[in-house]
């Protein structure tokens, strides 16, 4: 199907650009790698009047690995997330969650930014985020804010963005040594959107037990997020099979999926309670 007419603008500043989305009074969408805003034009989900290119914006893209955060730059690539070696040391989750996401030539122009932005519910990265307490730096025409991962998701597809602010960067806190994590997703195909996805990531105390387990989903909400009763099922408690059984009880309960073709609600909610067994069952350590 063929686009719907757009005029088209590539700014050389954050500035120059924010200044275009603001004049534009909501009318102009942010381009990043176009790999979900050129299918939702295509089926006219979206008929923005004018496209903010931000390929020549410069400071969006990079991985930057500090003491205490790990700050990855909006316009970063799928691709260079997955060929960072010192990023999958300090935080290995997230080279294991971008393995799934799409296939190669998606991966090659889609943006982290952009994903955060399109808060897709069955995406892999806004429940990351969310599951390891992100923080999303935005730049707008009236200056720059943060926000935490967990309020920028406000529903399916639907962020607290204004139209005038672009996403520069989010930024992860670095891992405790010994932290544990895993990632398990189910997908009809290899790259497909996941019917139903976990990501986890535990801490213990010198006794053995669990604490600050984090444990986010995606697929099976309305929009991503963590599961509490879940986590505190974990928290303060062994990980045996008593443990891991109650968790996964626990998070199937807490998950809130719709049904739609590609699965039911009850299948979906299995699934988030079997995955998350599977997942407690062979973490890996930093
Ligand atoms: C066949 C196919 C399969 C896919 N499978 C998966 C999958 O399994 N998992 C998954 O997570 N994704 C999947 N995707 C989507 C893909 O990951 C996209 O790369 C991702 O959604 C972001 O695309 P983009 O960076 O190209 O952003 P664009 O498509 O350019 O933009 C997406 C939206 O975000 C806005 N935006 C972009 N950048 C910013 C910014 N910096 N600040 C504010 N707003 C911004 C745009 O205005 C637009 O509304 C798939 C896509 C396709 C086509």
């Amino acid at each position: 199907m063929k686009l719907p007419p757009f005029d088209y603008v590539s700014p050389r500043s954050l500035g120059e650009a924010t200044r275009i989305l603001a004049e534009s009074g909501g009318s102009a969408r942010i381009l990043a790698g176009g790999q979900s805003l050129m299918p939702i034009m295509a089926f006219r989900l979206a008929t923005p009047d004018k496209l903010v290119d931000l390929r020549h914006v410069p400071g969006l893209a990079g991985v930057e690995i500090g003491d205490g955060e790990v700050k990855i730059g909006a316009m970063t690539r799928w691709r260079d997330i997955l060929e960072s070696d010192a990023l999958a040391a300090a935080i290995p989750l997230l080279r294991e969650a971008v393995s799934h996401v799409a296939h190669y030539q998606i991966r090659n122009r889609g943006t982290i930014g952009g994903s955060l932005a399109h808060a897709d519910p069955a995406a892999e990265m806004p429940a990351v985020a969310v599951t390891l307490d992100a923080t999303i730096d935005v730049a707008g025409a009236g200056g720059a804010r943060s926000i935490a991962a967990a309020d920028l998701f406000t529903g399916a597809l639907e962020t607290s963005l204004a139209p005038d602010e672009i996403i520069t960067a989010v930024r992860f806190p670095r891992w405790p040594a010994g932290r544990r994590w895993a990632f398990r997703e189910f997908a009809r195909r290899r790259g497909d959107f996941a019917l139903a996805g976990v990501a986890l990531t535990i801490d213990g105390d010198p006794e053995g037990r669990v604490s600050n387990a984090h444990i986010g989903v995606f697929g099976a909400t309305d929009q991503p997020r963590r599961l509490s009763k879940a986590e505190a099922a974990l928290n303060g408690s062994r990980l045996d099979e008593t443990t891991i059984a109650a968790a996964a009880a626990a998070a199937a309960a807490e998950a809130n999926p719709s049904g739609d073709i590609h699965g039911g609600a009850d299948y979906r909610r299995s699934r988030v309670g079997t995955l998350l067994t599977r997942a407690l069952q062979s973490t890996s350590a930093v």
